[in-house]
């Protein structure tokens, strides 16, 4: 039936009427299909998009005939309807249509506290919702003479007006109300931060009442057919008899069980026949909307009533399961499974998660560096996250920054937090590879490591000992324990992992440095180590010491003999990765950082070395003086370093080598891939290339044994990219190194960037963090010249990226785009990976 007065128009919802989720919003289209189904409706009518917005801007549907579609004095619900329920909108409105008159009839036919009790919530909500009132002179009340009088007195005190008695009148008011509120500024920027467009249409429908109150069984409820936050198959929800709306959800007493419980009372033991058609009906919803529904439901006098349905409200967990059950049942094809599932959701079934649902007192803010939550003591020093992980008590190890020096306290750590740093400093990029929460660039609070406190933006001042929690996903640290959801590596979550792998057709490779993270990326599908950084190697004590007595090495044999102690540990590392990885590619990168950052940076840490060393303190400190750099990101590290100090380079191509003979003698064959840092000249790749070449020629020959190896190059400086025509001449593969490449472009450090980047996107000089998300149009250019220049030197140049940004869906879509063979990012990030690259695949 469609209705003109003037230009406002309204549709009643009918199977064949035209009702469409881009006019009418996601409700009303939701409900045609109820109609469909034959579920048991009140008559139902539409406002579309364009006549709430012209009831905004104060013109009027035909109000007469939009009440006559509900027959005689009728009383009525409006509800919003936007595209997406996401976006919210102003709280629906019942019983319209309530006057003296209606009141006084339905004291007769209900009686007189069922219709008291109607009128009372009628004036409430139009008082407070419409007139704009003040909710505390509104409180709901028992229904009584006294408090509907009451109530009466305070609308007509409050407006001068007495409480409208047209049902017209209250209808077009209503109507306007919900219609500007949607149009209002908060209203708007708050639907904007959930996705909606700023010129998103609100649609509004306005439904007869079951009343749920009233004789015989009378009542509402809300039913769904799996657990929200589990995905779990089972019905939960509740009913309270002589209700409305959604009252038996908000009550905290009264609402009973739907089905049997032996916990007490069920709508299943009054009305065993309404819970087997609810049954029914949520079969029918589930094979026809191909979905979980929830379901609002009135019963009036014994007779059940459908009012509405949503999906059911869920869970990463509760999501993954749902759409996994749908496709296993055939109901959703796998495709639409992946489709379902958003990427970022995934990473959240790895990690325990701050229950949302739970109180939090968030004390700082800073850079979500690395997601999931963890509570512990807080530490401020690495021994001291050694010591506490040695009592078995987690602990938040909170630093100023990382370095080196504190990957052992990481280790031990259950969670870190640092002052300083953005998504690639040491700290993130460490914690993201162990899969440890972490939070990075908390400038509202300041490590005072000499007095032993932590102060926050309100002055709070927490010692070490004291209990925070740790909220890697938020960014957020919270005061003292709080309520979390465990990691969910269940059959659902494989099941749809494998999927996602099939239908993948980018690879994705895991960013793994330890035995540990070669079986992480193996458990999470990773399709091999896409940057193994073999630096991170020398972290553990013993071989710190090593490197030490590297570095600290005068002379060329001294040296050599240093390195001989160290090969035969970097051999046994590559040869657990190669085990482990079984076959699968394994990209070695080359010792790559400023070796200062290997030295001790404290008085006590050149004491500690002085020790060991059996030197002077002073000449510690005067060798740390000379090696100390100005700028040590854009120094001697990487190639420069293995060009100046060959050795290095020699003793890590020989283990590599002597790895792949000994793990491809035991298992699969082995084809190591050996990667060159910070590149920028051909003539660095030539010289490493002659070395490593006939070192591995040398190996050949004292084992007698044949081998192959893939050399490759780092395009992470600007110079790299561009020159990537000539470099790929002598490179297997080119691997994107984003997080330098990032650093160089923009000349901005990684390591600083936290400080100022929260500021520099809410301005809008940046629209997001390019060390998170890659910068398309700056660094991505660089990418695509990099890998148009490589591909036309060399035809067959494998290209990958292996920045952090290899684990974010946008940046995964470049990739695939500019034809990348691969993405390699942190082990935890691989499955949301995956899930990303499958989606663009579908
Ligand atoms: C890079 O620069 O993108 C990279 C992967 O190397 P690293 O983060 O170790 O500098
Ligand atoms: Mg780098």
């Amino acid at each position: 039936m469609q209705k003109h007065a003037d230009i406002i128009d309204f549709t009643e919802i009918t199977p064949s009427a035209n009702i469409a989720v881009d006019r009418h919003g996601a409700r009303a289209k939701c409900l045609q299909r109820l109609v469909r189904m034959d579920l048991p409706m009140p008559r139902t009518v539409a406002l579309s998009f364009d006549a709430v917005h012209r009831i905004a801007q104060g013109k009027s549907p035909d109000i007469s005939a939009l009440m006559s579609c509900f027959g005689p004095a009728p009383l009525v619900s409006v509800r919003p309807s936007s595209a997406d329920f996401e976006w919210g909108g102003p709280a629906s409105i019942l019983n319209i249509g309530m006057n003296d008159a209606r009141h006084a009839a339905l004291c007769d036919s209900h009686g007189e506290t069922a219709a008291t009790a109607l009128y009372l919530r009628f004036i409430q909500s139009f008082a407070v919702h419409v007139a704009r009132l003040d909710p505390d002179m509104f409180e709901p009340e028992e229904p009584s003479a006294k408090a509907l009088r009451a109530a009466l007195d305070a609308y007509a005190d409050e407006t001068d007006d007495p409480f409208p008695q047209d049902p017209g009148r209250q209808l077009l008011e209503v109507l306007r109300s919900m219609a500007r509120a949607w149009e209002g500024t908060t209203a708007r920027l708050l639907r904007q931060a959930k996705g909606a467009p700023a010129d998103a249409g609100l649609g509004l429908v306005v439904q007869a009442m079951a009343l749920g109150l009233g004789p015989a069984e009378s009542g509402s409820g809300v039913i769904q057919f799996v657990d929200g936050s589990t995905g779990q198959r089972r019905i939960t929800g509740r009913y309270l008899v002589q209700s409305q709306g959604r009252d038996a959800i908000a009550v905290r007493e009264g609402a009973i069980f739907l089905t049997r419980d032996p916990r007490g009372a069920s709508l299943e033991d009054r009305c065993p026949d309404v819970v087997a058609q609810l049954r029914r009906y949520g079969e029918t919803c589930r094979l026809n909307l191909r979905e979980e529904m929830q379901i609002d439901f009135t019963i009036e006098a014994g007779k059940l009533w459908v009012l509405d349905a949503v999906r059911v409200p869920r869970s990463a967990r509760g999501a993954v399961r749902i759409a996994v059950m749908l496709a296993d049942e055939g109901i959703i094809a796998r495709e639409e499974a992946l489709r379902r599932i958003e990427p970022r959701a995934v990473s959240e079934l790895l990690h325990s998660q701050v229950d949302p649902a739970g109180p939090r007192q968030v004390i700082a803010h800073g850079i979500a560096a690395s997601p999931g939550a963890a509570t512990g003591r807080l530490v401020f020093g690495s021994a001291a996250a050694q010591a506490s992980a040695a009592r078995g008590e987690p602990c938040i190890l909170v630093r100023r920054e990382t370095t080196p020096e504190d990957i052992r306290g990481m280790h031990a750590a259950a969670g870190v937090m640092t002052e300083r740093g953005g998504m690639t400093s040491h700290a993130a990029v460490i914690a993201r590879g162990l899969g440890v929460p972490c939070v990075v660039g908390i400038s509202d609070m300041r490590l005072n490591r000499r007095d032993g406190v932590l102060i926050t933006a309100d002055g709070r001042k927490l010692h070490e000992g004291d209990i925070v929690t740790l909220d890697g996903t938020s960014g957020q640290v919270l005061l003292g324990e709080v309520a979390m959801l465990e990691p969910a590596l269940d059959d659902a979550f494989q099941a749809l992992m494998g999927w996602a792998e099939a239908a993948c057709d980018i690879g994705v490779r895991a960013n793994a440095d330890t035995p540990a993270d070669a079986q992480t990326a193996r458990r999470f599908g990773a399709d091999g180590i896409g940057l193994c950084r073999t630096e991170h190697m020398f972290f553990e004590e013993d071989r710190l010491t090593v490197m030490h007595e590297m570095i600290f090495a005068d002379r060329a044999q001294d040296r050599a003999a240093v390195l001989a102690r160290l090969l035969p540990m970097q051999r046994a590392d590559f040869t657990r990765l190669f085990e482990i990885m079984q076959g699968l590619p394994v990209c070695i990168r080359l010792f790559d950082p400023p070796l200062h950052e290997f030295l001790p940076q404290s008085r006590e840490g050149v004491r500690d070395l002085a020790e060991a060393l059996d030197l002077p303190v002073s000449d510690v400190q005067r060798r740390v003086q000379a090696l100390s750099e100005f700028n040590p990101m854009l120094g001697m590290r990487g190639v420069r370093l293995g060009i100046t100090i060959p050795e290095i380079y020699d003793m890590q191509a020989r283990a590599i080598f002597e790895a792949t003979i000994e793990a491809s003698h035991n298992g699969d064959p082995v084809v190591p891939e050996i990667m060159i840092p910070l590149v920028s000249a051909m003539r660095e790749v030539e010289l490493v290339k002659t070395r490593i070449d006939s070192l591995a020629a040398a190996v050949r020959t004292e084992r007698g044994v044949d081998f192959d190896y893939r050399l490759g190059v780092m395009v992470e400086t600007p110079r790299a990219a561009l020159r990537a025509g000539d470099i790929a001449q002598h490179a297997a593969f080119l691997s994107f190194g984003t997080n330098d490449l990032t650093q160089m472009t923009y000349g901005l450090s990684r390591d600083d960037a936290g400080r100022f980047m929260g500021s520099y996107v809410k301005q809008g000089v940046f629209a997001e963090d390019p060390f998170h998300i890659l910068d398309a149009e700056g660094v991505g250019e660089l990418l695509k010249i990099g890998a148009e220049r490589g591909r036309a030197s060399r035809p067959g140049v494998t290209l990958s990226i292996c920045g952090e940004h290899g684990g974010n869906a946008e940046s995964i879509a470049f990739c695939r785009a500019a034809g990348f063979d691969y993405v390699s990012c942190s082990p935890f990030r691989v499955p949301v990976a995956r899930l990303a690259a499958a989606q663009l695949a579908l």
